[in-house]
């Protein structure tokens, strides 16, 4: 059992504390630790269970629409994703790409969009999916190539997305394009493209280390009303840098429970596992291991909870934001590592758990932003200061 005495911190209200030990007694109950191989399925149940217990409502904003709040409660979908993360990745996924998948039409969406899109993404009978990355356009979000053209009341796409997080079972995606009203970033703006829409298609499914669903997606003379632009045109990049400053610190989070889970597997097999006439944690260097991986926990912890706390107030957090996703997706990577080690040749053996976290953590460390470009960021916001 994790230690969640951090919930006592005065980052949270008393309704989050009560909110993620909800989480915990359900997650307990509903969410398993196995491994289907079927990721798609799998992914598809996941959104249903995690409608039907009423989670998703957090990942959309707006009561009316179907969401817990009126705005999205930064402390409940980090606490949401660190509770779900250290139980099972997949679904943590899902809940979070629900989240970013929507997050464009819960900013900046005509009230029919979020009529129409955001009760259906919290009851789970939807499935969102938030286009932005191109094969030549990662980082460097602005290299965009994908284009929108206006004709009378529709607009054209063409080009291509990659690595698009439910790509192939999405009932719809957020795609971001470039409708030229400036050069650069300011002349993208956002659309809504249903799946089977003529002229959308899914070109290749992409299998990762941590495998779900992944895919490349091709827009080919892909006509979609006016009316499905998210916000105004020539405001999509502005949408996707809001939609991630709402999310980053959550993927922060998730690295946090699967640093958590780590730790909990490296105490079971450290006080467990006899060698030398003693268990290896008798060993002062299991028991400096064991010192470092809580240490950088807690470090992490404090960032993600300031973060979101400073979220929740209203205030920037550009960079507290970006500091928390770099310490706790690197500390969690290093806290995974050592976990691994200490279950020793088991550790590296299919099917266990630290060797499934193994290969979780590590895109942690390069989407909404890799560890380098969260650098950027934090040197950006200081040196701005500084010369200020
Ligand atoms: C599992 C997974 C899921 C994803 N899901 C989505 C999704 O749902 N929607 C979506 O739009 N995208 C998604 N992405 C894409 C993700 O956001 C990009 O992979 C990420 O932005 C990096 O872009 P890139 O892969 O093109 O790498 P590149 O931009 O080519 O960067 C390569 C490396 O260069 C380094 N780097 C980058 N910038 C700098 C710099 N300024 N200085 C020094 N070094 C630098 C970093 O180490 C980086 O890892 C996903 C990616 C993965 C792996």
């Amino acid at each position: 059992m994790a230690d969640t005495t951090y919930r006592e911190w005065p980052f949270f209200d008393d309704h989050h504390r009560q909110l993620a030990a909800e989480l915990e007694r359900w997650a307990t109950e509903n969410i398993h630790d196995d491994h289907d191989s079927d990721v798609d399925a799998a992914c598809r149940g996941l959104v249903k269970t995690l409608g039907a217990g009423g989670w998703l409502r957090h990942a959309v904003a707006g009561t009316a629409h179907g969401g817990a709040a009126e705005v999205i409660d930064t402390r409940a979908i980090c606490l949401l994703r660190e509770t779900l993360a250290r139980y099972n990745g997949l679904a943590d996924f899902a809940f979070a790409m629900q989240g970013l998948g929507s997050g464009a039409i819960s900013l900046a969406g005509s009230d029919a969009q979020k009529a129409a899109y955001l009760p259906r993404v919290a009851r789970g009978e939807a499935i969102a999916a938030f286009a932005l990355s191109e094969p030549d356009a990662g980082s460097d979000v602005a290299a965009m190539a994908c284009a929108a053209r206006r004709d009378g009341d529709h607009y054209v796409l063409d080009g291509e997305k990659t690595w698009i997080s439910n790509g192939g079972i999405a009932d719809f995606y957020v795609v971001f394009a470039r409708t030229g009203e400036a050069p650069g970033a300011r002349g993208i703006s956002a659309f809504i493209v249903d799946a089977g829409t003529p002229g959308f298609e899914i070109a290749e499914r992409i299998d990762v280390i941590a495998p779900h669903p992944l895919a490349r997606l091709r827009f080919s003379n892909c006509r979609v009303p006016a009316s499905a632009r998210v916000g105004a045109a020539g405001e999509g990049f502005k949408v996707a840098m809001r939609t991630l400053d709402v999310f980053r610190t959550s993927v922060a989070a998730a690295a946090l429970g699967f640093a958590r889970r780590a730790l909990d597997e490296g105490l079971q097999r450290a006080t467990s596992r006899r060698m030398f006439g003693q268990t290896l944690a008798d060993f002062q260097l299991t028991q400096a291991k064991l010192a470092q991986m809580a240490t950088t926990i807690d470090s992490a912890a404090l960032l993600v909870y300031r973060a979101a706390w400073q979220r929740d107030r209203g205030g920037n957090v550009t960079r507290e934001a970006a500091m928390a996703k770099m310490v706790a997706t690197e500390g969690a990577q290093q806290v995974i590592d050592a976990a691994l080690q200490l279950w020793g040749g088991l550790g590296v053996r299919s099917g266990q758990t630290v060797e499934r976290l193994y290969r979780e953590i590590r895109s942690l460390r390069i989407y909404e932003g890799a560890t380098e470009v969260q650098q950027l960021i934090i040197a950006r916001d200081m040196l701005k200061g500084a010369a200020a």
